[in-house]
């Protein structure tokens, strides 16, 4: 990128000028860091990840909603309780496109991997290959990787499913990689795990370098990514994404996603209206980078 040390400077100004802790009382990743156990945590961010969809708002009390049937420690639950009585615990659950059947299909799912597996990493970690740390790994090799290893976690937890069917509502909260979406929540999800502890990502994950993210690309952030320079293309879906994370590498390689909170908070905190305007432009960080 020919602009590529100022879009950097405007961008470590974006992430100072962010109050990071105040802003995650307005994200879903809020309700995780309210566990305090590792493995409580790592559940509940599959759980808030896959609903972090609409309105910020609204989408933290669906959270709290869904994880309320686990308890206090709801890697525990998920470990010991009979899975024909996990799927009883949503019986009025509803979230737009997604019903407490999705919620149970997901419990039955994380129940049996942590009985088998241990942990959510240890399914993930399994298909990474070992050589991933190897410096010419960096980049784009890892990054597919990832891709693969995503995937692999996603199609075994939709194997482990509850209902027999595979249904739409089930397949919209946990998206597979391999079918071309921006995959965003899925992302997310990843991101936290990897990035951090910084408390705002959570840090769970050392089988993930954060080198090896793809961007969580969403309307607010693609918006901003595409006023940057940083997309270019047209369809927003999974080579959309990969495009982002590749053209945030060059700014840093080793933590591409570290600006990813604080641009999508530029739109999520109505910093930034997607118009040019007098009230919300000046004194924006992008605003020397910004093309629209
Ligand atoms: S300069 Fe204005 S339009 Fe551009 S990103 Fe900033 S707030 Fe949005």
């Amino acid at each position: 990128m020919k602009n590529a040390p100022i879009l950097k400077a405007l961008l470590e100004e974006t992430i100072a000028e962010c109050d990071h802790l105040a802003r995650r009382d307005h994200d879903p990743v809020g309700r995780v860091w309210e566990y305090e156990n590792d493995d409580d945590r790592e559940v509940a961010a599959l759980f808030a990840s896959s609903l972090a969809y609409g309105q910020v708002k609204v989408l933290r009390n669906a959270i709290v909603q869904a994880l309320a049937p686990l308890g206090p420690h709801p890697a525990h639950t998920l470990r010991v309780t009979p899975l024909e009585d996990l799927v009883t615990r949503w019986p009025a659950f509803t979230y737009r496109m997604t019903r407490g059947e999705d919620l149970a299909d997901l419990a039955v799912a994380l129940g049996i991997t942590l009985r088998r597996e241990g942990s959510l990493q240890a399914l993930y970690r399994a298909r990474i290959p070992h050589d991933t740390d190897r410096p010419e790994d960096a980049g784009t090799l890892a990054r597919a990787h990832h891709l693969q290893a995503a995937s692999h976690f996603v199609q075994t937890l939709r194997q482990r499913r509850h209902r027999r069917e595979l249904t739409r509502g089930f397949r919209y909260l946990l998206p597979d990689p391999a079918d071309g979406s921006t995959c965003k929540r899925l992302h997310l999800f990843f991101r936290w795990m990897s990035r951090g502890p910084d408390g705002i990502d959570l840090g769970l994950w050392p089988s993930l370098a954060p080198h090896a993210l793809v961007m969580p690309l969403d309307t607010h952030t693609s918006r901003l990514c595409r006023y940057l320079g940083l997309l270019s293309r047209k369809s927003l879906d999974a080579r959309a994404a990969v495009e982002v994370s590749e053209r945030l590498a060059a700014l840093d390689p080793e933590d591409p996603l570290k600006y990813d909170f604080a641009l999508c908070h530029l739109g999520i905190g109505r910093r930034c209206i997607h118009r040019r305007s007098e009230d919300h432009c000046p004194g924006c960080p992008i605003e020397d980078a910004c093309t629209l």
